[in-house]
């Protein structure tokens, strides 16, 4: 069945994207604007799926949890308390000659192959003079000294520029979290530990954006601060990496391809006692990159939101008859970066013959029902009445009785409608045909081995509730 060799590289699935409608360059009839991106018919059904999927398993199915829907816009002071006005930062080199800008911790680590995670912007200069590194742009070895670029996209409130308040996109969406964690508990429905999920854009003003949609200056975040009593943090945190690996299985991405890696203490974030990445093998030259991280915050954000605003952000834990400040663990996951691996890991071809005999390939997304954009295709074989009445029954039947979507194609042949599926990862094609008559059954092709079997009208439904859940 499905290849030992890897199909996917990233050409082919941004070209699969485009030519399908999953992802289109941002502004294209304007010429693009760089590193921006649209997600098509396919691309939204595929991110909602994947959100939908996320929500209801981290906030409505756990007891513990509840949900957030934060602004994008916030009070400045928010971002000097959480450090981002300081720390937010990418280091920078220029090329005195060509002007070409790039991260210095980047060029170290393709050049040098030295993890530069964490250092400082002398320390990555030091790093950059002892190598004599030339421009990877233009060759010569005119690289400035490191410097530091806050990240954070900046606009005005007000109708006057001047006068207007500056405020920032948010670069994470966890700040809106620490800043209505008050209120949330005010409201009475939650008790240690609990937590608050959140599903929203984020914005970072990223230098060498790339690798399609895996770094983007506007990418949507899903994420979790979790609140629990400071000793409870340790064990906990071990319980949140259970529950990370148990969403990759759930989008049904193969292990092997995941790994996770723990941060050392000279990597840590400002913020972080303890952070671990889940990491994905994308195809070369790629290779093994954040997915996902996972971070124990402390207490550092309420504390200083608490020292900032002049709030009490205490909370009383009546079990222990005790006030203290909740220490959070932080499970962040990146709504492109899951989009982007589940395609390239469902990803397949396979050689077979087309209806004229001839060698071919098959494009196969192997994608979960789960997250598939369509879970089955209605197809009647010909554009007859007495076919498409039919088709249409079954289209309106299954989007009555459930919350599938499904797509109906009438166009082109039969063998072509079939590749389209498959391309698209559509789990099931039903077709109707002229047997369908006759006998009141039709024929559904299972996308992974092209097997066909006949199946009555009236167990359709049935049928796909036991494949699909
Ligand atoms: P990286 O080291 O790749 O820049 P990060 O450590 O800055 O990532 P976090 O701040 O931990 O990332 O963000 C949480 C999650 O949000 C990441 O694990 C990733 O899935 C996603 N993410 C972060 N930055 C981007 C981006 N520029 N484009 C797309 N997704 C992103």
């Amino acid at each position: 069945m499905a290849e030992t060799t890897r199909a996917a590289t990233m050409e082919k699935i941004v070209a699969l994207s485009k030519r399908r409608g999953f992802v289109f360059p941002g502004s294209e009839i304007y010429g693009g604007l760089a590193n921006t991106w649209d997600f098509g018919p396919l691309g939204a059904e595929l991110r909602n799926n994947i959100k939908q999927l996320w929500w209801r398993t981290f906030v409505q199915r756990r007891r513990d949890m509840v949900g957030l829907d934060g602004g994008i816009l916030m009070h400045p002071r928010i971002w000097e308390a959480s450090g981002h006005v300081v720390n937010f930062n990418d280091p920078l080199v220029d090329c005195k000659t060509c002007k070409a800008r790039f991260r210095a911790d980047h060029l170290i680590e393709e050049k040098l192959g030295v993890n530069a995670e964490g250092k400082t912007p002398d320390e990555l200069t030091a790093l950059l003079k002892d190598a004599n590194l030339p421009c990877p742009k233009c060759g010569n070895r005119t690289l400035t000294d490191a410097r530091q670029f806050n990240m954070m996209f900046r606009t005005t409130i007000g109708p006057v520029e001047e006068t207007g308040v500056q405020v920032y996109l948010r670069p994470e969406t966890a700040q809106a979290i620490f800043v209505q964690y008050k209120n949330i508990v005010n409201t009475g429905r939650v008790k240690l530990p609990f937590g608050i999920g959140q599903i929203g854009k984020s914005f970072r003003n990223e230098i060498t954006p790339g690798n399609f949609i895996f770094r983007d200056i506007e990418f949507e975040q899903m994420e979790i601060e979790y609140f629990v009593r400071p000793d409870e943090a340790p064990e906990l945190f071990e319980t949140w990496i259970e529950a990370m690996w148990g969403w990759i299985d759930l989008i049904g991405i193969n292990r092997d391809r995941v790994r996770v890696r723990e941060h050392a203490r000279e990597e840590l974030s400002h913020y972080s006692n303890r952070t671990i990445d889940f990491e994905y093998d994308f195809p070369a030259p790629m290779g093994w990159k954040e997915l996902y991280g996972l971070a124990n915050r402390t207490d550092f954000d309420l504390s200083k939101h608490q020292e900032f605003s002049g709030e009490d952000l205490t909370y009383f834990d009546q079990p222990t008859g005790t006030r203290f400040l909740p220490h959070v663990i932080e499970p962040t996951f990146g709504v492109e970066r899951t989009m982007l691996m589940i395609m390239l890991d469902a990803y397949d071809e396979e050689q077979t013959t087309d209806v004229n005999g001839k060698a071919d390939t098959r494009v196969v997304l192997r994608l979960s029902p789960r997250v598939a954009p369509y879970k089955a295709a209605i197809l009647p074989l010909a554009k007859k009445p007495e076919l498409t009445e039919v088709a249409w029954s079954i289209f309106n039947q299954i989007e009555a009785e459930t919350n599938y979507l499904v797509d109906y194609d009438e166009t082109g042949n039969i063998g072509k409608r079939y590749r389209r599926a498959d391309e698209i990862g559509t789990p099931f094609c039903v077709t109707v045909d002229f047997d369908t008559l006759e006998d009141n059954a039709v024929t559904v092709r299972d996308r992974n081995t092209m097997e066909q079997q006949r199946i009555p009208l009236d167990g359709i439904v049935a049928f796909l509730r036991e494949r699909i859940g």
